[in-house]
């Protein structure tokens, strides 16, 4: 369920094991319809593969890009598109999953065509949109002056108005940078007392230099190129250090090619706190600073970049018993070696496995190693019950 990188790369995998593999939504909607116009990816292009079991449909057999030259999303979404093209064909099914139940030891996938599915195995790729992070401090605005980083696509409806922008992560200062060019005037709201920046990546280094901190698809050094290259690994770790790993790897920072656009553009409110908002003619953020001194902020709209926080207990779309089982460890689901959750024949990849096998499932780069697990898993299931 999902049609963005890790649900296409799932498909691609098990179509090719023999599976009889549907994939459900629209390809790349969450790229297409919920990030900014204009926005380039973070990371790196040999970091940005869709995963196929020959490696033959890399974003460089797509369209080529050298180290250090940012993707636009708008390539990347065509990529998506014709990676689906080449390896999911006809498997896939744009309807949007309405609701997923059981019945005689089968799940019962609902469709928004109207059509009922029955499934022997379910692998939930739903990526990010189903944990949007709000800040209760924004609960009470109405949605015409309050929204979510991920509400938007085209931001030129913002066009001459003020907009705050809550965070200091690359959404929000990419989204601020772009309001910006959009003819907006944001603001920067952040806790931070200082914006951090990634540095510009360097491919020159001496051979030392490579040795003391490799190159990986989540950045340079050790730990990275361990979470990155050997996800399998991090499962094996204290519950504990994994939730520190996920948390501490590749935190709030702009990359470095967005700096320039951004310094001397977009004004910024660090060091503060949001403690309440109101909404009397103009949207009013009352924030503290870490002296308690209260200060308010006047705009005509807020934008919450405040990322994504995973609690599997809001993915509506499964009924209560499946909810309550995946659910019994906590917000985060307790999965198998192939990403398998307590619920027998149920599977979770994307962001929602990264508290299992660490910071490379909130990216792309991890696709390719969580489509092997789960084929392998969905494999084996299948001999098993045949
Ligand atoms: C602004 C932003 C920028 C990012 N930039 C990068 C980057 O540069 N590099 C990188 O590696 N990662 C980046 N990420 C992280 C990125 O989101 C993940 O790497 C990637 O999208 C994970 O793929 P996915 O398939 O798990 O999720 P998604 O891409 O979100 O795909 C999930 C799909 O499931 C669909 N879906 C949800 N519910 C249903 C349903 N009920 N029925 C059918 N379909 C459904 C959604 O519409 C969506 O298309 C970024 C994230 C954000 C928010």
């Amino acid at each position: 369920m999902g049609a963005g990188p890790y649900g296409l790369s799932v498909a691609a995998h098990a179509l090719e094991a023999g599976l009889d593999a549907r994939v459900f939504g629209r390809p790349m909607q969450s790229w297409e319809w919920h990030m900014p116009r204009g926005m380039l990816l973070k990371s790196e292009p040999d970091a940005s593969h869709l995963g196929d079991p020959d490696r033959r449909y890399g974003l460089d057999a797509f369209r080529r890009y050298s180290y250090g030259e940012p993707v636009p999303v708008e390539t990347f979404v065509a990529y998506g598109k014709w990676f689906r093209a080449q390896t999911v064909k006809d498997a896939l099914d744009e309807s949007t999953v309405t609701s997923v139940g059981t019945e005689g030891g089968l799940f019962t996938v609902s469709l928004s065509s109207g059509a009922c599915v029955l499934a022997r195995t379910v692998v939930l790729a739903l990526g990010f949109l189903p944990f949007a992070h709000r800040p209760d401090a924004l609960a009470e605005l109405p949605s015409e002056v309050s929204s979510h980083s991920s509400d938007h696509h085209d931001l030129s409806a913002f066009a001459g108005k003020h907009v705050a922008v809550v965070g200091a992560g690359q959404s929000a200062l990419e989204t601020a940078t772009l309001l910006v060019e959009a003819g907006a005037k944001p603001r920067i709201v952040a806790r931070t007392r200082e914006l951090a920046w990634n540095d510009t990546p360097n491919d020159r280094r001496s051979v030392i230099s490579r040795a003391l901190a490799p190159r990986s698809g989540l950045g340079s050094g050790w730990p990275s190129y361990v979470w990155s290259e050997l996800p399998g690994s991090v499962r094996y770790l204290p519950k504990a250090a994994r939730r520190r790993i996920v948390r501490t790897t590749l935190g709030p920072a702009g990359s470095w090619w967005l700096k320039e656009r951004f310094d001397g553009a977009v004004p910024v409110t660090l060091g503060v706190r949001l403690e309440g908002a109101d909404h009397r003619g103009a949207v009013r953020l009352h924030l503290t600073n870490g002296r308690g001194n209260v200060q308010t902020l006047e705009t005509e709209h807020v934008i919450a970049a405040t990322g994504y926080q995973v609690d599997v207990g809001k993915i509506d779309i499964l009924d209560q018993n499946l909810r309550r089982g995946i659910r019994s460890a906590g917000p985060t689901p307790r999965l198998s070696r192939t990403f398998e959750t307590p619920m027998p024949g149920l599977y979770v990849v994307g962001l929602a496995a990264a508290a299992t096998f660490g910071p490379a499932m909130r990216f792309v780069h991890g696709c390719d190693f969580a489509a092997r697990r789960v084929t392998r898993g969905l494999v084996n299931q299948v001999r098993k019950s045949a």
